[in-house]
């Protein structure tokens, strides 16, 4: 199944993606953990991405549509896969769609994380990431073994620059101008399932296993 993971800042896209990609062995393709490797790795991406990212605004359009036409056409993503974080915008979603074109195929389903702005402050206040593999933790709802070290890696947490307070509002200012127009796009297409992103993280999770272990397409529209 290929599909987007859609919704603001902090609903838990990538911590959902994450499990149901080792459940249902499909990568999870971020775009935002793609852009930090490269500011890690030091590349010409990388410096170009530093800016935007830090400040909570978005790379352009045509970069985070060159990333992830790399990206598909690796051979683990022929069987399926789960965007989180792209489309963010309705151009690269029309680009996208020129991409699934031209690769002979389509998009199944795009699930819409939906959460309430002061829970996902709140959430993203505590979010912490291993600055090695990059696994999500939270202080509070999925806290390390042990204080500040990640349990899978041993490497030590971290809180992402854009999780600061300023940046944080900045971000979902950027959501409601730029991505929140998705949500509406996709619907006409038949392609969007709601699913509620505010409640205890292994609800949605259920939600969103049955979602992908009885995937037949009827739900999507498709014929
Ligand atoms: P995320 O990890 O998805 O929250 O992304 C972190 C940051 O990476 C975003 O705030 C943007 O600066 C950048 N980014 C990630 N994906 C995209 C995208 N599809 N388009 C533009 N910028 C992106």
């Amino acid at each position: 199944m290929n599909s987007v993971f859609l919704g603001p800042p902090g609903a838990g896209k990538g911590t959902q993606a994450s499990a149901l990609s080792a459940e249902f062995k499909i990568p999870h393709i971020s775009t935002g953990d793609i852009l930090r490797e490269e500011i890690k790795a030091g590349t010409e991406l990388g410096k170009l991405a530093r800016s935007y990212i830090d400040d909570g605004n978005l790379v352009p359009d045509r970069v985070a549509v060159d990333i992830i036409k790399n990206r598909l056409e690796k051979d683990d993503a022929k069987n399926g896969y789960i965007l989180d974080g792209f489309p963010r915008t309705v151009p690269q979603a029309e680009m996208f769609q020129k991409i699934l074109e031209d690769m002979g195929s389509r998009l199944d389903l795009v699930i819409y994380l939906e959460a309430s702005e002061e829970v996902l402050v709140e959430r993203l206040g505590g979010r912490r990431v291993c600055r090695d593999c990059g696994k999500i933790f939270h202080l509070v709802n999925m806290p390390p073994k042990t204080e500040g070290v990640c349990d899978l890696c041993g490497g030590e947490l971290e809180r992402r620059p854009d999780d600061q307070p300023e940046a944080i509002r900045h971000r979902f200012r950027v959501y409601q101008d730029k991505t929140s127009d998705l949500i509406n796009w996709y619907e006409r297409r038949g392609l969007l399932k709601r699913v509620p992103g505010d409640i205890p993280w292994e609800e949605t999770y259920e939600m969103l296993r049955e979602t992908f272990a009885g995937d037949d397409g009827s739900r999507t529209g498709r014929d």
